[in-house]
């Protein structure tokens, strides 16, 4: 029987190739890829939606496979650059592609098979990028595109008729129309809105990230996740501070504090939790105890009792609400955007 492995976000291209490709006796093993950028099925901003409710409807597999250290590096230095902002899209289809490849030998599959539509995405999904990532991932002639194949050079599967080209389609750009006439055929009714792609794609989570590769070439994976929470604050040199804007985000400080770092609240007040990582001068924590006064229901006060633990010590420090001044001199800000990332 003839076999694929499909790369699948559990969105509408992704879902309709493999359909394609199915109803024309091919099984199909699809694999979702998960980063540390947002592309996971439980994240609203991802590219990923939930794959296993069309697999269920239509019985085919899905394996989840983390890119974890491999996609942070690729993120980190892009062979073909980054888009718009820091997302390194073609280099991410090869990555995906060549772990792909690895699985298509493990299953004893002939080919992979993508969701791509010509003309759908300007930096990933173009006529003269598509050999290009093809070739890269070392799989030139075997990565079949369902929903375009009639607008591409035929593949090796085609030419061997393994797979026939007839059945394929010849979708072309951005309007979703034929997809949605596809997926009535199919009955495939619930799939989710296109999504604008992982967290790579904001504007503010990419400056924070450029930010935190400046000064931190090798960052942790909780340096990472803290990207996504808080407002943050750059200390020249010394540490960074972040500061949770709701109960979310002190709930994620709290989770990805480690033993070096302290934290700091207000008690008896509306309060965020504000972390310090890095080098946590007495300075440091005095000027953190000024930022979570002024975040704070006490902010209106002149003189603000912060309590801060870390380090195996807890101590309370008098500050005073950090002026505007002081918040503008610190912040890691996108200049004229509001500090809320879209997720
Ligand atoms: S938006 Fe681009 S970089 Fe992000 S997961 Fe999708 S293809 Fe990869």
């Amino acid at each position: 029987m003839t076999k694929a492995i499909a790369l699948y976000s559990g969105g509408l291209d992704s879902t309709l190739a493999i359909l394609v490709a199915m109803r024309q006796g091919i099984e199909v093993t699809a694999v979702t890829f998960l980063t540390h950028f947002g592309c996971d099925i439980s994240d609203k901003s991802s590219c990923s939606k939930d794959p296993f409710s069309a697999a269920a409807q239509f019985g085919f597999e899905v394996k989840l496979c983390h890119l974890a250290d491999k996609f942070i590096e690729v993120v980190k230095k892009p062979k073909f650059g980054h888009g718009k902002n820091m997302n390194p899209c073609i280099d991410c289809r090869i990555l995906m592609l060549k772990e792909a490849k690895e699985l298509m030998a493990m299953r004893g599959a002939d080919f992979i098979i993508t969701g791509e539509v010509l003309g759908q995405r300007p930096m990933s999904q173009r006529r003269d990028t598509f050999p290009k990532i093809d070739r890269e991932a070392g799989l030139a002639g075997s990565i079949v595109r369902p929903l375009s194949a009639k607008l591409l050079k035929p593949t090796i599967p085609e030419q061997t008729g393994i797979v026939d080209r007839e059945r394929l389609c010849g979708f072309n750009g951005r309007s979703r129309k034929p997809q949605m006439a596809l997926a009535k055929e199919f009955g495939l009714t619930d799939y989710p809105a296109p999504a604008g792609g992982c967290l790579l794609t904001d504007p503010i989570y990419s400056y924070r990230l450029r930010e935190l590769l400046a000064h931190e070439p090798s960052p942790s994976l909780k340096d990472i996740q803290l990207l996504r929470s808080g407002r943050h604050f750059r200390i020249p040199d010394a540490c960074k501070i972040i500061v949770g804007r709701n109960e979310g985000d002190n709930n994620i400080i709290q989770s990805l504090a480690d033993g070096g770092d302290y934290l700091l609240w207000v008690d008896g007040f509306g309060s965020p939790l504000i972390i310090v990582r890095g080098a946590a001068t007495d300075g440091v924590l005095r000027l953190a105890a000024s930022l979570c006064a002024r975040y704070s229901d006490a902010k209106g006060l002149p003189s603000v009792n912060v309590s801060v633990a870390g380090n195996g010590t807890g101590f309370k420090i008098q500050a005073q609400p950090a002026t505007e001044a002081m918040l503008n001199s610190y912040m890691i800000q996108l200049p004229g955007k509001e500090e809320v990332i879209n997720q």
